[in-house]
């Protein structure tokens, strides 16, 4: 198997960069943001308690999303690999997921961490919030909310990889097709030993 981490804060093209991957590589995306928004569309209850921290711009707790990506992993058993996309985005969803993932006899394979500045990152938010729907997207005050977690939770997720030699940073500026080919130098070869 063979399962990949794209890594970055909010805006830096996670969701973009996923689409195209998946269809390359036939891998099952697992986005903890759409499944969460799934989630409030159909009023789940789980849906309701997430919106409230989702409409702060806060992270949901981390029961509730470890809860939502064992589920997601026990549908697909024949998947051939999955891209976590905004998961894991705590240390303590990262060593969930490594638990999960070694109860399965499969672990990590690299994460891809994708590197934009902060300025870029609101300007790309607001920019997304005028068609996305999405209620976090079109305030700046929120917007700035989800960096600060990013900061305060989820950056640290990187380092946790990083004493598995895991992390790659790939530059997250430029055109989406380049960033795309940046990302493909670094999956192909680490594939091909897979
Ligand atoms: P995203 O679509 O990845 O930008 O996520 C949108 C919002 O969903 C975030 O601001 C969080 O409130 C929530 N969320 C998504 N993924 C996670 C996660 N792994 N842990 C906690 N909260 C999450």
């Amino acid at each position: 198997m063979f399962n990949l981490i794209l890594f970055g804060p909010p805006g830096s093209g996670k969701g973009t960069q996923s689409e195209q991957l998946i269809a390359r590589y036939g891998l099952k995306h697992l986005s903890t943001g759409d499944l969460l928004r799934s989630e409030i569309s159909r009023q789940t209850a789980l849906g309701l308690e997430a919106k409230k921290f989702m409409d702060k711009g806060q992270l949901v707790p981390d029961e509730v999303v470890i809860g939502m990506i064992s589920s997601a992993l026990d549908e697909h058993p024949d998947a051939r690999g999955f891209l976590f996309d905004g998961f894991p985005r705590t240390s303590a969803q990262a060593e969930a997921l490594d638990k999960l993932l070694e109860l399965k006899n499969t672990s990590i394979s690299v994460m891809l961490a994708l590197d934009v500045s902060e300025e870029e990152l609101v300007k790309r938010l607001l920019k997304r919030g005028e068609t996305s729907g999405r209620s976090d997207d079109n305030n700046e005050q929120v917007i700035r909310a989800r960096i600060v977690e990013y900061h305060n939770k989820t950056a640290a997720v990187a380092d946790y990889y990083k004493q598995f030699d895991k992390v790659v940073m790939v530059p997250g500026e430029g055109s989406i097709a380049h960033i795309f080919d940046s990302l493909c130098k670094e999956i192909d070869p680490r594939m091909a030993e897979a």
